[in-house]
């Protein structure tokens, strides 16, 4: 079992959260109200055994500064270290900064992250269709063979904190500038897994695996049925968006509500994120230990 995508902070963030919403203007707008929940790693430790997970990939924060991004990085590595493999990490860098961010995605393979992301245009204040400004940060994912996770929103339908414009007709033009990168898109990629129904699409999208973070909020549960129905049961991830889901309860409507076969289980609830993020199994010790406690 697999969660892959979550997101904790680093403790002086949480305790400090109105500096930081000084600071920085995307993390303002998710988190000035102080009942917007903020985790560190030990509390997801704790709801990954409440909902029986063996791993988690951690994401940071989209920050726009990148000094803000390191430290997060910093803490994201040294939580993972003390988790005996439960815990995965994808660095955080501003994807448009340019030489200095590409030292520091550098930095994080360096340090054992399984990607970069999660990638925000709105937060970061890229430009998707500007393929020449985040190049470097993308080509030390393609040297590293690593996967990159982007926020993607629905064009349509209700709007909310977090939503942002990074549509599907930008992500398919980030896409094909660059065919060669694995990307995992988030929020059901907004909504591209159904346009891949067109052909030209479908090969634009090919290397493409998609999470279902923060799918209630969103979409029905049939919606894992709909996708799986077009793309197949070896591109979705599930992936909570915790603490913006609580993991057990999602895990329990995604078992009971969304229609998965036998055998999509495995790879839909571990299996793919394993692969598309390189996970090793964590210490049999550490997991019968965890659900004991
Ligand atoms: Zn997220």
């Amino acid at each position: 079992m697999v969660d892959a995508h979550t997101h904790v902070f680093v403790p002086e963030v949480i305790r400090e959260r109105s500096r930081y919403v000084g600071h920085d203007l995307w993390f303002e707008h998710l988190y000035a109200d102080p009942k917007s929940l903020l985790i560190d790693s030990n509390d997801l430790l704790l709801s990954m055994d409440e909902a029986g997970i063996d791993q988690a990939v951690m994401c940071g924060f989209p920050w726009h500064d990148l000094g803000i991004c390191r430290e997060h990085n910093d803490y994201m590595d040294e939580s993972s270290r003390t988790a005996g493999g439960r815990l995965a990490w994808l660095g955080i860098v501003p994807a448009g900064g340019g030489r200095p961010a590409a030292v520091e995605a550098e930095r994080c393979f360096g340090l054992g992250a399984a990607g970069i992301g999660e990638l925000n245009a709105d937060a970061q204040r890229f430009e998707l269709t500007d393929p020449a400004s985040l190049a470097p940060v993308l080509e030390v994912c393609l040297s590293h063979d690593k996967p990159v996770m982007l926020h993607a929103t629905e064009p349509v339908g209700h709007a909310y904190r977090g939503k942002g414009t990074a549509t599907p007709d930008r992500v398919i033009a980030f896409l094909e500038a660059f065919p060669a990168l694995r990307v995992v898109l988030a929020h059901w990629g907004g909504g591209l897994p159904f346009y891949e129904l067109m052909p030209e699409i479908a090969v634009a999208a090919a290397r493409v695996v998609y999470d279902s973070a923060a799918s209630t909020y969103l979409y029905r549960p049939r919606v894992f049925r709909a996708v799986l129905d077009v793309i197949g049961p070896e591109r979705v991830l599930f992936g909570s968006d915790y603490p913006v889901l609580r993991m057990d309860r999602f895990l329990r409507r995604v078992r009971e509500t969304a229609a998965l076969r036998p055998e999509e289980l495995a790879p839909v609830l571990g299996g793919n994120a394993r692969r598309v993020y390189g996970l090793t199994t964590p210490d049999a010790d550490v997991i019968v230990e965890e659900h004991q406690l």
